[in-house]
């Protein structure tokens, strides 16, 4: 079968990259069939070896360069190119940019066929490291001495990893130094094989405005050993702690956190801003990783949702409530629903702390609980979805179209999905306005966009 396609795996050819897939692998064609090749960038001449022919696409390994692209810069850290998700990292920041706001481009036209729309340069950030507020590492041991980093893809091997340059410094200190403590108390790592050993995980999140750390040990026993004294060596060494967590997983599973938690020192929660809204992020919940872009986002979404405090919002998907307490600042009344139950208590909570009365949460599914609400005779004057990759639900997005709101703002982090959900709205009477893609997570190849959209009939008017 292979003899009809132009390439036979272990062949070596030369070919020249024309693109770069969403997953950041270079793209060649072979008469027409393509070739992806981790590490290749778009212009750039290379001698590749094939390792794998599919019927539509097959797979190829860079051999050698011949021509670099002007994009192209030194690795900086391997080990997180290699294993922590940072597929670009061999990608000037500026290539970067222009890679994520192409491809937000291509797919908007390609599965959304939107011809017309505006989409802007994609906002940046001034330097693209030290972003994270947070690491979460599993726990191996080697030579008889703790180790943290990362699994190795379709492994159960742990590279032991000191710095992680798209981690906040902070974060990184903390994490060396559970490590180390835990490794001289000799706290067994736990073994995934087996499962046994006590220590799985280390998790560290650093509030980047407040200067508040706290400190996660997972952990497969209900006893941690050595508790008292790991707490004071913690606490001596990490002035910023403001948290130390214990957490029990005792399961066989890839889930990081158990549902068990205590708290062996200090608060139960640390506290961040966005912007002038404050918020307490506990062990369990959800928080944005890169705060300072966050920040950006949300203020794009608030100036695309236009409100004068008249109007009614209801911002679906909306986890601890982090967009609808930034838009119930300038709305006449923001509902969040959102699927996770603690999440919702979270968002109460967050809601009390700042003083917004004019915000209520309810738990339950975005396509369900707002078309039940729209039969009861509640509308809203302005939506604002963030679903996950998977998009909206089909329900919800027929509902917004009955419902009519006269604005709509998709805050996305997948543009295929985003595509296709703007392509049933614009079927169903509206028009997406405008595209802001905002790059959240530098280094990878996720990209995320929000995009206003409006009511037909009020687009034209604008
Ligand atoms: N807007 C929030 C969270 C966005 S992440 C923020 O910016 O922080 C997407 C959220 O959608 C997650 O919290 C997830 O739990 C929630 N979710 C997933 N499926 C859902 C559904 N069907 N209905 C409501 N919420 C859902």
């Amino acid at each position: 079968m292979n003899r009809t396609l132009p390439v036979t795996k272990n062949d070596y050819i030369d070919v020249v990259f024309e693109d770069l897939t969403h997953d950041g692998a270079g793209v060649a064609k072979v008469d027409g069939y393509p070739l992806f090749v981790p590490n290749g960038l778009p212009g750039e001449k290379a001698k590749v070896k094939v390792i794998k022919v599919n019927k539509s696409y097959g797979i190829g390994r860079l051999i050698e360069l011949y021509e670099k692209s002007p994009y192209r810069v030194e690795i900086e850290q391997q080990d997180l190119h290699k294993y922590g998700g940072c597929q670009l990292e061999h990608i000037s920041y500026e290539g970067q940019l222009k890679y994520k706001e192409n491809q937000v481009r291509q797919v908007l036209t390609r599965i959304g066929k939107l011809e017309d729309v505006v989409i802007h340069p994609i906002l940046g950030m001034d330097s693209p490291w030290r972003y994270r507020n947070k690491a979460q590492v599993p726990v191996g041991e080697k030579d008889g001495k703790l180790i943290a980093g990362f699994f190795k893809p379709r492994s159960h091997e742990i590279v032991d990893t000191n710095e992680s340059l798209i981690q906040i410094k902070e974060v990184n200190e903390a994490v060396n130094a559970v490590k180390e403590i835990c490794s001289q108390h000799s706290i067994p790592a736990y073994q995934e094989e087996t499962h046994k050993g006590v220590l799985r995980h280390i998790m560290a999140r650093y509030g980047k405005q407040t200067g508040e750390l706290m400190v996660v040990l997972i952990t497969r026993t209900a006893e941690l050993p050595h508790k008292n004294k790991l707490v004071d060596e913690i606490v001596a060494r990490l002035p910023h702690v403001k948290s130390i967590v214990h957490n029990v997983n005792s399961k066989r599973t890839n889930v990081i956190l158990g549902e068990k938690t205590t708290v062996l020192w200090g608060n139960e929660v640390i506290y961040d801003y966005i912007g002038n809204v404050k918020f307490a992020i506990s062990a369990l919940s959800f928080y944005q990783v890169n705060p300072d872009q966050t920040r950006v986002l949300y203020e794009k979404a608030l100036e695309y949702a236009d409100l004068n405090e008249k109007e009614t919002v209801i911002d679906a998907y909306c986890g601890i409530g982090t967009i609808s307490l930034f838009l119930a600042q300038k709305a006449r009344k923001v509902f969040g629903v959102e699927v996770v139950s603690e999440a919702i208590e979270d968002a109460k909570r967050n809601a009390k702390l700042n003083g917004i009365n004019n915000a209520e949460f309810a738990a339950g599914e975005a396509e369900v609980v707002i078309p039940k609400w729209y039969k009861e005779g509640n509308a809203a004057d302005v939506m604002v979805v963030d679903p996950p990759r998977k998009g909206c639900d089909e329900a919800l997005l027929q509902t917004i179209i009955e419902m009519r709101p006269k604005k709509v703002v998709y805050v996305s982090c997948n543009p295929a999905t985003l595509a296709r959900d703007l392509r049933i709205l614009e079927d169903g009477g509206y028009k997406t306005v405008e595209v802001q893609p905002v790059d959240m997570f530098p280094q990878t190849t996720h990209v995320e966009c929000v995009s206003k959209i409006a009511l037909k009939e009020e687009a034209g008017a604008q």
